[in-house]
């Protein structure tokens, strides 16, 4: 398509065409018979792509935010002790909502690049008790992938709900809701879950909704209020019509196309191919001489890369000759170094091809900016990375 330009910032993402055109089809009404089944189908494949069977499913109009809010609105009171660990822009933001709803937060913060230590987080679930802790999954500021699984864990042995922001993980980084205890699991549509802008989608634990019944003070947030939803969502699975508010219908529409081509593709082999990919384009990155935010591999987030701009190489003007061969990157986000990295999403319908077209629009604009490059060499090393996997 000419002038079609690739968007690989990180959310909102390159969407599939099934995705896009469920998505314009005539608006149906939201209690008619179809709809109600496209809704109840939604809610069970979240439980699939969740792993979290025995989860209780939300989708509500909204943003990612919403569904951090959502979180603490139903499961935090005033008083109640929160411990926000944060690899970046996206920690402060939960523990700025979780002040909102008057918790008394801790701040763990790792330091820049780098993950918070299992023993720092034991420590303190130790010292006092915590009624829930928040984890970012990927920080998408920072490119930094925390493992949440040893995290849950620790969070069941000192009685802590477990939240976990994953707005840039979840359907492309490994997420095993149920066995590995996490009490909330969240989205937004524009990430890997590949739907367009404007739903916030949340998978609660059996536990989590005992904590949200046995509240001793009302829900402080009408909107976000579970009392509301509740029954929304128990209807649409048993197949019957209802109301709240209005739901996003288009966006169920295209979500329902976008879970089942999730679940076809098979979560495992979509997590593989985010696994490989971001591998293959850190290894195309690096040979450019290029410094990756995150400090090592481990720590890395396959659904993004976040790294440095070359020393005397100007960011906007690197990303505006980028964007002169259709490729569109993203800046920096996180305040303290936001002039001095950028970013690249590679999650949902990502392929290999992207990211070649991505490292040599990128070249190019090195080369044109001055910086010495070697042409191709970013593609050989992701190829041999990449066949390396296959
Ligand atoms: N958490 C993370 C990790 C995110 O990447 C984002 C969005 N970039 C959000 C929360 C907030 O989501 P939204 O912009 O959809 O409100």
């Amino acid at each position: 398509m000419k002038g079609r330009k690739l968007l690989m910032i990180p959310g909102p993402i390159e969407f599939e065409p099934e995705v896009l055109q469920a998505m314009g089809m005539p608006t149906n009404s939201h209690v008619a018979p179809d709809f109600i089944e496209t809704f109840g189908n939604s809610l069970e494949l979240m439980r699939e792509v969740w792993k979290s069977p025995t989860g209780q499913p939300f989708i509500v109009a909204g943003t990612g935010t919403l569904a951090m809010d959502m979180a603490a609105a139903n499961l935090i009171e005033q008083g109640d002790r929160v411990l926000v660990i944060s690899t970046g822009y996206f920690g402060q933001r939960f523990r700025d909502i979780m002040d909102r709803y008057g918790a008394k937060t801790t701040f763990l913060k790792a330091p820049l690049g780098e993950v918070v230590s299992l023993e720092a987080i034991e420590k303190e679930l130790k010292d006092q008790q915590y009624k829930a802790l928040t984890i970012t999954h990927v920080d998408t500021s920072t490119g930094v992938l925390v493992d949440p699984e040893p995290i849950a864990k620790l969070a069941r042995k000192y009685n802590t709900l477990s939240i976990l922001d994953g707005v840039c993980s979840v359907a492309g980084e490994k997420i095993n809701q149920e066995e590995w205890g996490l009490d909330v699991v969240l989205t937004g549509s524009q990430k890997a879950i590949g739907v367009p802008p404007g739903l916030a989608l949340l998978v609660a634990s059996p536990k989590a909704m005992h904590v949200w019944k046995n509240r001793k003070s009302p829900v402080a947030n009408y909107y976000a209020d579970w009392n509301n939803w509740l029954p929304i969502m128990t209807a649409y699975e048993e197949r019957r019509p209802s109301y709240f508010g209005t739901p996003a219908v288009n966006l169920i529409v295209a979500l329902e196309t976008s879970l089942k081509i999730i679940a076809a593709e098979g979560i495992e082999k979509r997590v593989n191919r985010h696994f490989n990919l971001a591998k293959a384009f850190r290894a195309g990155i690096s040979s450019l001489n290029l410094e990756i935010l995150p400090k090592s591999d481990e720590v890395a987030a396959n659904t993004l890369t976040a790294a440095y701009y070359p020393s005397g190489i100007e960011g906007a003007a690197l990303l505006s000759k980028i964007a002169q061969s259709e490729v569109v990157l993203a800046g920096g986000l996180l305040p303290e170094i936001k002039t001095k990295y950028f970013r690249i999403g590679h999650m949902g319908s990502v392929s290999a091809n992207d990211l070649l077209t991505v490292l040599s629009a990128l070249e190019r604009a090195l080369f044109k900016s001055g910086h010495h490059i070697e042409p191709g060499k970013s593609l050989q090393a992701f190829q041999q990375r990449l066949l390396k996997s296959d």
